[in-house]
């Protein structure tokens, strides 16, 4: 049997997958890792939790070494060499030697790349300061730690998940931490309402966080850098960290003429094969298929790089018969001290931006039985297909609990389930796990009850003077964190007896504080002939995260 040749650009996630795999389907394949970087197989994800000191060894981040790959998996792998150009007509990869200067021509009879995606360094003024990192490997750990070893005050810039997770671990090293974000809100990958649990946790452990904001210049001063934010407020940093979104690292796949998507990442097929047959790739720097809308996306996380290096090796063996991988949902998480958050498939705001019919409701529960010590509140959101009520995609907030929502929901989402099918999923319950009704149940049955018409649900409360809002919450509640605007608070239980307080020719909006009593409102009034919706989510789900104090806390 000829000995076929693989050549492997990259050997973090994809590379390393792709490599692992195709040495188990063939024993005798001459398997070469070409790395930049001096690492490879580290764990990324980590990086954040060993600056803040949650991880406490080094060592446990480098996943495996080239000596390991060779002895574990018979796999070449060249660290700190880099693929500089493919000549595809001839098969081969012209590869420096970064610490010497030289080159040398590799052949291969399969390539795959693997580059990832490297973090955006846009071309503001001053943005050359050393102070100012990114971070993506191991070397920029170890500068971002060092750093924070004399750093009092960090800024970071960009709350996406590497932006909030790196804040989180900046203050638990004890350094003082302003967040900057372009966007209205943190985690912009949620709908607003959904990152506000995020953002009051932020407020509550001391990070100063602006929002709508951007930086414009960096100004170098002997001891400090300044950051000028287009607002003209001006921040102080030790330490700058940069974490505004990454671009994928296709100037190599870019100049052998292959096939690029309009954002620059690699087009593939379903078996990660890109315009040239004879060439893989994975990861971050291709673009796949939407697993919810169809189309294609981007989802630069390690799940899909993982299992896409798998699929390719899978076909280089197996050709047609293997198992094509079929596009990516976009399932996200992210913790913030004790609060965590995420998504899974569509947001509104994407389904909005993109002209698509869909309906949402928003619910709050508990992570467990309520009667069981330590409950606590978790809000879900799902989205779902108007017409057949296929779920589109869900959004978890809270303390606990909220993977395993995410998960649930993630595979729901895959298997085409509708928001019926929520109703009875039948999930793992004892009090110290869930409840006999799950938060998931919970959401199946209000969209339901929506779909039913049972329940008219509004995501804002009203200006029109008049559409009367009642809220239901107990007074000393109502009294204690007002709701805005005119409203009149009528106790849930005293609403039956009170229904003559309200005008029956004018609609009515209920609002409690979690979304539920408003619903026992709303159904209550719609019997007795009212024109009634209940504020979905209830004022938990709309919390100002800046006024918190206004608020129930729960
Ligand atoms: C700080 C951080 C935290 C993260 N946390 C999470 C998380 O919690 N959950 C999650 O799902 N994802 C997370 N991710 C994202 C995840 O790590 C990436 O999606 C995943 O690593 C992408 O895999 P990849 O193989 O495409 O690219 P990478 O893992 O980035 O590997 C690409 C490698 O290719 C090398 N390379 C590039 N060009 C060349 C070339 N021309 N020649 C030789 N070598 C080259 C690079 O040096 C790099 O080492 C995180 C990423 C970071 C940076």
């Amino acid at each position: 049997m000829n000995t076929t040749k693989l050549l492997v650009i990259g050997g973090v996630a994809a590379g390393a997958s792709f490599a692992a795999r195709a040495r188990r389907l063939c024993e005798n394949a001459e398997i070469m890792i070409v790395e930049r970087g001096p690492d490879v197989s580290f764990a990324n994800c980590g990086l954040p939790y060993f600056v803040g000191g949650e991880i406490a060894a080094r060592d446990v981040l480098a996943v495996q070494t080239p000596a390991s790959l060779q002895s574990l998996l018979n796999l070449d792998v060249r660290t700190r060499c880099e693929a500089v150009r493919i000549d595809r007509a001839n098969k081969r990869v012209e590869i420096r030697h970064l610490d010497s200067g030289s080159s040398e021509w590799q052949s291969y009879d399969k390539l795959m790349l693997a580059p990832g995606a490297s973090p955006l360094r846009p071309a503001i003024p001053g943005i050359d300061d050393a102070r100012i990192l990114t971070l993506r490997n191991l070397q920029d750990m170890d500068r971002i730690a060092a750093a924070t070893e004399t750093a009092m005050r960090a800024v970071v810039i960009g709350a996406g998940f590497i932006g909030l997770e790196m804040t989180e671990q900046l203050r638990r090293k004890g350094l003082s931490v302003q967040l900057v974000e372009l966007q209205p809100q943190v985690f912009p990958q949620l709908d607003a309402p959904m990152a506000a649990l995020l953002e009051s946790e932020l407020h509550r452990n001391g990070v100063g966080v602006t929002l709508g904001d951007g930086v414009t210049r960096f100004e170098s001063c002997a001891d400090v850098v300044r950051c000028h934010l287009t607002s003209g407020k001006v921040l102080d940093a030790d330490l700058v960290i940069l974490s505004i979104g990454v671009k994928p690292d296709t100037e190599v796949a870019a100049q052998a003429g292959l096939q690029l998507g309009p954002r620059g990442h690699i087009v593939v097929d379903a078996f990660q094969r890109t315009s040239d047959p004879d060439i893989y790739a994975a990861g971050d720097a291709v673009e796949t298929a939407d697993r919810v809308l169809g189309g294609k996306t981007v989802v630069p996380m390690g799940g899909p790089a993982n299992r896409q290096g798998r699929v390719a090796a899978d076909h280089v063996f197996l050709g047609d018969k293997a198992r094509p991988y079929p596009g990516s949902l976009g399932t996200a998480i992210v913790r913030v001290f004790e609060v965590s958050a995420g998504m899974t498939g569509w947001s509104e705001k994407r389904l909005q931006a993109a002209g698509q019919a869909y309906e949402t409701v928003t619910v709050n529960d508990h992570q467990h039985a309520t009667y069981y010590p330590d409950a606590k509140p978790l809000t879900l959101k799902i989205l779902w297909e108007p017409g057949s009520g296929r779920l589109l995609g869900a959004q978890a907030s809270g303390f606990e609990g909220i993977d395993k929502r995410l998960d649930v929901l993630a595979t729901a989402i895959l298997a085409g389930m509708t928001v019926e099918d929520l109703c009875h999923l039948e999930l793992a319950y004892a009090p110290p796990f869930g409840s006999a009704k799950d938060a998931i149940n919970i959401a199946g049955f209000a969209a339901c009850n929506r779909r039913d018409g049972l329940v008219k649900h509004t995501t804002t409360l009203p200006s029109d003077p008049a559409v009367q809002v009642v809220d239901v919450r107990p007074k000393p509640l109502a009294e204690a964190f007002p709701a805005p605007g005119q409203v009149l608070n009528i106790p849930f239980p005293t609403l039956r007896a009170n229904l003559d307080k309200l005008d029956p020719t004018r609609p009515v909006v209920t609002l409690c504080a979690f979304g539920k009593m408003s619903y026992f409102a709303a159904r209550v009034l719609a019997q007795n002939g009212f024109d009634v919706a209940s504020f979905s989510g209830g004022m938990k789900a709309n919390v100002d995260p800046r006024s918190p104090g206004k608020m129930p806390t729960v």
